[in-house]
């Protein structure tokens, strides 16, 4: 068993990761930037250590640093929450090589999924629906063809995209070339890669994503699905499992083919298999091979810990539990909080002046700022994450309303309103919503 973790990440998800040590057992070790010395999860780890400037460059995308000061304080595992080194190969490499326990997939996994042309050819053969697409973009034959084929629009995107960027929609054929070179630019400045590959672009889908565990054992389970279609410039805002639009038919058939999949690569560790709904039909994107900011709404639902079945199967523990031990019950909502301008949606960093936070049954509250923190301007605007449980999705509303109502976040600006106003809409309720709600919601 691994006996001391160091957390390469900050905020509400080192907390999280420290929180699921705590109850393992588990020392930690926080790692930190000049400009988070006063952070929450530096003053609640065992041990600290500083690596590096306020830039994320150079302190949490620091892998000489990091490596430096798990050697240093002995730390036998590193858990690298979401974003910054998550899914970095590389990274994931180099701790294998210090005999370091990775908590996350094998690097190779890394590999193959961080590439969605390779992660979509992955899924072509174990039978999992994907994206009509067209991977090579240099032939412009190729490119009539596709397009004459599925017909427009088409949706040009990055193999090494995230975070929405290197999307281009092109609803027209004479804008082809502007959007495949404007997205090869976008792609190179973001993940120096500038491969990108056509799709059909889905008018009107749903974002479906479906969340496995696996052990080094061969033992793989799905944990159902989350709906994550409100959304802002392809970024998640809100998320809610079970989704409304899903029968326990389809959620079975799609889970199966995740499992199989899952099972044929030999994956080990929590993963998401994104895929877009429309009419009934699934069309898998990606696989993020980490833990999503969204997991906790599988974790209300299901009553499993995913962050401690993580770090037990990166251990080697066999899982505990078979699927027919899985069932989802009850429904539950994220909202995730940004400092950000509610209108214009500029990232409004700052000193928090007053902070109250909701509590009460089926409230749970992922954050870690406090009464008097300052939110340093370096870094992602999300600075928690509000997440409700009900026995259903109305009383689920009804409670994310209440807590939003009761959530005082005073000195800076927040989407608390904006949350508000999304869950009260009518299209929210109805759950009958997909990925363009929010570019027609006012
Ligand atoms: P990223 O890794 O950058 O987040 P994804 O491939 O996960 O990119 O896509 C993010 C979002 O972009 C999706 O949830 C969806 O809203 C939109 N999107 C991506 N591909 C398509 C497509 N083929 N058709 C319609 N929308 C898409």
């Amino acid at each position: 068993m691994i006996k001391k973790i160091l957390i390469a990440n900050r905020g509400e998800i080192a907390l999280r990761v420290l929180r699921a040590c705590r109850e393992l057992g588990i020392k930690t070790v926080a790692i930190h930037s000049e400009a988070d010395e006063s952070a929450m999860h530096v003053r609640m780890a065992d041990e600290s250590i500083c690596v590096g400037p306020a830039s994320a460059q150079s302190s949490y995308l620091n892998i000489p640093a990091i490596i430096t000061a798990a050697t240093l304080t002995n730390a036998d595992g590193i858990h690298p929450g979401y974003g910054f080194l998550s899914e970095n190969q590389r990274f994931a490499e180099i701790i294998e090589e210090h005999n370091i326990k990775f908590i996350g997939p094998h690097s190779s996994h890394i590999k193959i999924m961080g590439n969605k042309i390779d992660a979509k050819k992955v899924m072509d053969e174990n039978k999992v629906p994907t994206v009509p697409g067209l991977n090579d973009v240099t032939d412009n034959k190729k490119i009539e063809q596709f397009i004459d084929n599925i017909g427009l629009p088409v949706i040009v995107k990055a193999a090494s995209g995230g975070g929405g960027k290197g999307m281009r929609v092109v609803f027209k054929s004479d804008e082809i070339e502007n959007a495949i070179n404007s997205a090869k630019a976008e792609a190179k400045k973001s993940f120096n890669d500038d491969k990108v590959y056509l799709e059909k672009f889905l008018t009107t889908p749903k974002h479906i994503e479906i969340q496995i565990l696996a052990d080094a054992h061969g033992n793989v389970v799905t944990l159902g699905e989350r709906d994550c279609s409100i959304q802002r410039k392809h970024q998640k805002l809100i998320e809610e499992s079970p989704s409304e639009l899903l029968t326990d038919k389809k959620r079975k058939e799609i889970s199966d083919l995740c499992k199989k999949a899952v099972s044929a690569i030999g994956y080990e560790g929590v993963g998401t298999l994104e895929f877009l709904y429309e009419n009934e039909n699934f069309y898998f994107m990606e696989m993020n091979t980490r833990l999503q900011v969204e997991h906790p709404v599988t974790e209300m639902v299901t009553g499993i810990d995913l962050v401690k079945q993580q770090i037990l199967a990166a251990s080697g523990e066999k899982l505990t539990m078979t699927q027919e031990d899985i069932s989802m019950k009850g429904h539950s909502i994220e909202c995730r909080i940004n400092a950000e301008h509610p209108e214009s949606f500029i990232p409004s960093p700052g000193k928090i002046t007053q902070y109250h936070q909701p509590g009460g049954l089926g409230v749970r509250v992922d954050s870690a700022v406090y009464q008097g923190y300052s939110v340093p301007p370096h870094y992602d605007s999300m600075i928690g994450k509000l997440i409700t449980y009900a026995d259903n999705r109305k009383e689920c509303i009804a409670r994310m309303n209440r807590a939003l109502e009761e959530y005082v976040i005073m000195g800076i600006n927040t989407n608390i309103q904006l949350h508000q106003k999304i869950i009260m809409s009518d299209e929210f309720q109805s759950g009958n919503y997909d990925i363009n709600f929010m570019s027609t919601f006012n």
